[in-house]
């Protein structure tokens, strides 16, 4: 690490961006003991939070956001840390080491970490700015779609990503009826492989939601307000609401001076250093070429955690490289889906209990290497269950194990028993 040198620099370390990765790279610059300034620049209200309850607790009027809290309220006061709250970066001038605000207020930085996280995809289609057409990112566009909840109402999900999915089943847990358009035969078939979205599938159909599949939006129709939706296939779908979820894209904000390196998001080496001296990324927005598994960038809330306390310790001094072999879950009914490692594509997929009971771990191999797992309701978090199978998979994914694949679909055999990887 850099010895610390006491308040004897005037430009502070600022962070863009107060979600989860902006508030832990803050968070942990304070924590290692970093003494100068600390700034961070949020766009949103409030003090830096985590979206995961947003389409399922929050949504569902079960929790606050503040059990999601990076650090408790009083934290950054407390601390030293100072937020200008929905306050905008216009622009960063990395030559003149400067970043501009909507409000025209210009501040210095010594060392700059750009968390600023994904962007909603719009549907460019006619009648895609009637009212009654949300998106999901902010407390406040939730806050928009729980007003449209109510009795008898019927809601159009339009995409079956996680987000799609999770909405869906919330919504059904409030008693809103679901019909959701989606292009693929099943949800998430991308991400997790077709088996496991025709398990996804048998959720949703199981708790009342109607899939319409290898469909896509033509348009929207209503008077202001979004009355109905028309598919390609020319299908018009009565509806009283719609929530669109059709993907993120990484949220750069525009950059003079040295250009940041741009690809699918900000590039950045394996210590989450972008092409900019002294500019570092991290969270959705940040494509990291990562020791395990190449460039990735990552639209989970695990990444952000670690990887914007990663960048934080980056920019005090550490080499040490980012090298979390990632997990993430989703929830969806009564449903658990926990994921560890990255598979973008596989040749063998092994499943180790059973699809028809919506019960298993599902493991993403390329040429014998277990790249990725995937459990569905077999045990819990692998942080927290760290003797459990899905922590097992983990060590599996980190050490490029290669398990015979009977040995894999086989209950009797455990998995942590299995040989390292070459
Ligand atoms: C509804 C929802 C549910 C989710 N559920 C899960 C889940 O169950 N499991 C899971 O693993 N992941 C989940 N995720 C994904 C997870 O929340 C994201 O991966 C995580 O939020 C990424 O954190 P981040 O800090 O990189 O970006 P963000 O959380 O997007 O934060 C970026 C911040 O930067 C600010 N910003 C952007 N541009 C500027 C600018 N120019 N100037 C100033 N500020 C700016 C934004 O206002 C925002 O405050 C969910 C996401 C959503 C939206």
């Amino acid at each position: 690490m850099e010895p610390m040198p006491g308040r004897v620099r005037k430009d502070p370390m600022v962070i863009v961006g107060g979600g989860v990765a902006g508030g832990n790279g803050a968070a942990v610059l304070r924590e290692e003991g970093f003494p100068g300034r600390v700034v961070i620049i949020s766009g949103e209200p409030g003090v830096p939070f985590g979206r995961p309850p947003l389409s399922k607790t929050y949504l569902r009027s079960e929790e606050g956001v503040d059990g999601w809290y990076v650090r408790p309220a009083d934290w950054w006061a407390s601390h030293d840390v100072e937020i200008l709250a929905e306050s905008r970066v216009a622009a960063i001038d990395t030559a003149a080491r400067a970043v501009a605000l909507d409000s025209g207020r210009e501040l210095r930085y010594h060392k700059l970490l750009l968390a600023t996280g994904g962007r909603n995809r719009q549907l460019d289609v006619p009648g895609g700015g009637l009212a009654g057409i949300h998106y999901l990112r902010t407390v406040a566009e939730c806050d928009a779609i729980k007003a449209e909840v109510g009795a008898n109402r019927h809601a159009v999900v339009v995409g079956m990503g996680f987000i799609g999915c999770e909405v869906a089943a919330s919504l059904r847990q409030l008693g809103v009826r679901v019909t959701a358009i989606l292009p693929g035969r099943v949800p998430l078939a991308k991400v997790l492989g077709a088996e496991v979205g025709a398990v996804l599938a048998g959720f949703h159909r199981a708790n009342g939601v109607e899939l319409l599949t290898g469909e896509q939006v033509r348009a929207f129709e209503g008077d202001g307000r979004v009355a109905a939706v028309v598919t390609v296939s020319g299908k018009r779908l009565a509806c009283d609401f719609v929530v669109v979820g059709v993907g993120v894209s990484a949220d750069v904000p525009p950059v003079t001076g040295a250009p940041l390196e741009l690809a699918n998001g900000i590039l950045t080496d394996e210590l989450c250093r972008t092409s900019a001296t002294d500019v570092y990324a991290a969270g959705d927005v940040a494509n990291q070429l990562h020791p395990l598994f190449g460039r990735i960038r990552v639209e989970h809330f695990n990444n952000a955690e670690r990887q914007g306390a990663a960048a934080a310790r980056s920019m005090l001094g550490s080499d040490a490289a980012y090298d979390y072999v990632h997990t993430f879950w989703s929830d969806q009914y009564e449903h658990k889906v926990e994921y560890v490692g990255h598979a973008a594509t596989w040749d063998d997929f092994v499943i180790r209990g059973s699809a028809d009971e919506g019960r298993l771990i599902g493991f993403y191999l390329q040429d014998g290497v277990v790249c990725a797992a995937v459990g569905i309701d077999r045990g819990g978090d692998p942080e927290a269950d760290l003797d459990g199978e899905v922590a097992a998979c983990a060590r599996l994914v980190a050490e490029r194990a290669r398990p015979a694949p009977g040995a894999l679909a086989d209950e009797r055999t455990d998995l942590w028993s299995q040989p390292r990887g070459a």
